[in-house]
Parts: C-alpha cells; structure tokens; sequence
C-alpha cells in the first residue's frame, strides 16, 4: 500500500485531486494534510503546495515530494525543507502545450500592437492606425531558459516564422534556433532580440534579470513576455523603460507581487497586458497522472526526470 500525503493551493480543490489521483492509480491511500490523526510515518509521498519544510522533514519515511507546479519556488522559499529530499517538478505535455498556445499568442499580439485595440474597444472607438511593417518573420524572439518549457515554446514560435534565438546556462542545439550559453554569451543573445521571453526558473541568479541592464541591450523598442516567475521583475525598472519607450509593450503573466496590488503602476502602463499568473495550469487528471508515474517510477526503482538539482537550485 502506497500512501500520498495531499496539500493543495485551496482546500476546495480537495475533492477534484482525489478523484483525479484515484483516476490515474485507485490502489493509492490518499490523506489530508490537514487531517491531525494521520501518523507521519505512513507517508510515502507528499504532493504538496507551499508544504511547511518543518511538516516534510518530521516524516521519516517520505520518499519524494512531488510538485503540483513547475517551478519550485512556493517549495524552496521554506528555508527547513530537507534541501536532501527528493522533489519533483511537474512537466507534463498540457503544461509543456499551455505555455507554448500562451507565449506564441502573447508574441503575435506583441507584434501588432493588440493592445491598441483592447484599448479603443473599451472606449468604443473605431480608430484604425497606420499598423507598422512587423510580421512575425521580421521579428526575432529571444527564449531565455531552454528547459521543458522553454525549448518546446522556442519551436512552436519557429512554427510561426519568428527568427528565435534562445539562452540557457548550458549549450543546447534546437534546429533552427540560435542558441546561446552562460553569462558571456548574454548580452549578444540580448542584442539580436525584439521580443524577450523569461522562462527561467526563480533562482538568486535569475531574481531582477528582467531589469533596465538586461533592456539596455535588446533591439530597439523591443518587447517583453513574463512567464518565468515574478521575482525576475524589476517594477521601477520597467515602467521607467515603457515611459521612456526603451520598451515597446509586455505581456506579464508572474509580477514581483502576486496578486499585484490594486495601486501598482504596472496595471496602467502602456502597452503592457497583465494575466492573473496562469499562462499554464494544467488539468488534474493530467497532472494527477503524472505525480502517480513519478511514484510509479520510483517503486519500480528507476529514476525519474525532472529531479530538483540542489547544486543548480533547480
Ligand atoms: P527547467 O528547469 O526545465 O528549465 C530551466 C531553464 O533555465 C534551463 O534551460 C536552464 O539552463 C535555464 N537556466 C536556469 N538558470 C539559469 C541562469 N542563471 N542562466 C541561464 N539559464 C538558466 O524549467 P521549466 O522549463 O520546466 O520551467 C521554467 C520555469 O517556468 C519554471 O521554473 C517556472 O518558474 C515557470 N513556469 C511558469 C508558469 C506560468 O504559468 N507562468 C507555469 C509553469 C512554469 P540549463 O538548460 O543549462 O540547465
């Protein structure tokens, strides 16, 4: 008998996880992470949002835990979590689909200026502009974070005909993308892009990346897309570059505070659209099935991808 300790974002969430994980394994004992008679060491596995670091490091016989997200911030920010655990990120291929429908439709309406027309519609106004020359063919997006994420997105933009060079710390090869590695090769990865994708993953070397440094060196009136996490954001710094058309637009999924408060200045800036951090949450069932073939995976003994590297911080 297998048993999964649950914590999701919102308790109302509850039923909807147990159906999907009985779905995708009915042999699974499922117990609430809220429940006070649940003897810590029947656990196994522990699929859990913001789990207290304190909770996972008392269960002496926890064999991984495994993310409901990608990123693993909401995890690591706990500085008592067992940094030697086991932790799993999700990467299943609704996710992996999510993020590349989110960044190409965010592209595309980068390049026509969108924005424009949200804005006239809310006045109901019928005011056509001379639309510049940009097609996608003539615009180069520039994928930082070349991991699940970002090397499938960096493909399905080429699919689109965008020029698309892409970043990481190592070297990747991607046909027909233009890859760049490490901190030397930054600033010439910066200088070919129009439009910037983050997805990177919240580290201390990623926090303020998306800062009036990095926009210094992007084509001119160029345009961001925010999708890695919101500590990557320097709010002062991109307001000031949208003021002073260093920037050209955004489309903002993760800000530095989530929910963005009613008085930030980013809500009002121009060209910038805001969505509520949900460029991809995948299904239940989807990501259900997953954290069951990750501990599937392991029971059997083999090692399953998408391991949190401590060395890496992710
Ligand atoms: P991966 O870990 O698979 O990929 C991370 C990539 O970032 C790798 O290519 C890695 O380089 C690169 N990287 C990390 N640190 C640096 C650095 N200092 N300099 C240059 N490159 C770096 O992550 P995923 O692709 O699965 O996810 C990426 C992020 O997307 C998540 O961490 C999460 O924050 C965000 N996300 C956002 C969602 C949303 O709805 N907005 C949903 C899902 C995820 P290398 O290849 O060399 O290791």
């Amino acid at each position: 008998m297998t048993t999964l300790i649950l914590k999701p974002v919102s308790p109302a969430e509850r039923s909807q996880w147990i159906d999907a994980f009985h779905a995708a394994d009915p042999t699974l004992t499922i117990i609430d992470w809220d429940d006070p008679s649940a003897p810590p060491e029947t656990v196994d596995y522990a699929f859990a949002w913001q789990p207290e670091g304190r909770r996972i490091a008392a269960m002496p016989n926890l064999r991984a835990v495994i993310s409901p997200a990608a990123g693993l911030d909401h995890i690591l920010r706990d500085p008592a979590f067992p940094r030697d655990m086991p932790l799993y990120r999700m990467g299943t291929q609704e996710t992996v689909d999510q993020m590349g429908d989110y960044v190409c439709w965010a592209a595309l309406t980068l390049v026509r200026d969108a924005w424009r027309w949200a804005e006239a519609q809310a006045r109901q106004e019928w005011s056509p502009w001379l639309n510049q020359t940009r097609t996608a063919a003539t615009t180069t997006v520039g994928v930082m974070g070349l991991g699940e994420l970002g090397r499938a997105t960096a493909l399905r933009l080429k699919a689109l005909e965008f020029q698309v060079c892409g970043w990481a710390r190592s070297a990747h090869h991607i046909d027909g993308v233009d890859t760049f590695a490490g901190d030397d090769a930054f600033i010439p990865f910066l200088n070919r892009t129009d439009i910037l994708v983050s997805l990177l993953p919240a580290t201390s070397q990623t926090a303020g990346i998306l800062g009036k440094k990095t926009f210094a060196h992007l084509r001119p009136q160029a345009s961001i897309i925010s999708v890695g996490r919101g500590s990557q954001l320097i709010a002062q710094d991109f307001v000031d570059a949208i003021n002073s058309n260093v920037l050209r637009g955004a489309v903002l999924d993760v800000v530095p505070q989530e929910p963005l408060p009613q008085d930030s200045p980013l809500w009002t800036c121009r060209g910038v659209t805001i969505s509520p951090h949900m460029a991809s949450e995948a299904s239940y069932r989807d990501r259900a099935a997953y954290a069951v073939s990750v501990i599937h995976q392991i029971e059997a003994g083999k090692q399953p991808a998408l391991r949190y590297d401590p060395a890496k911080g992710y």
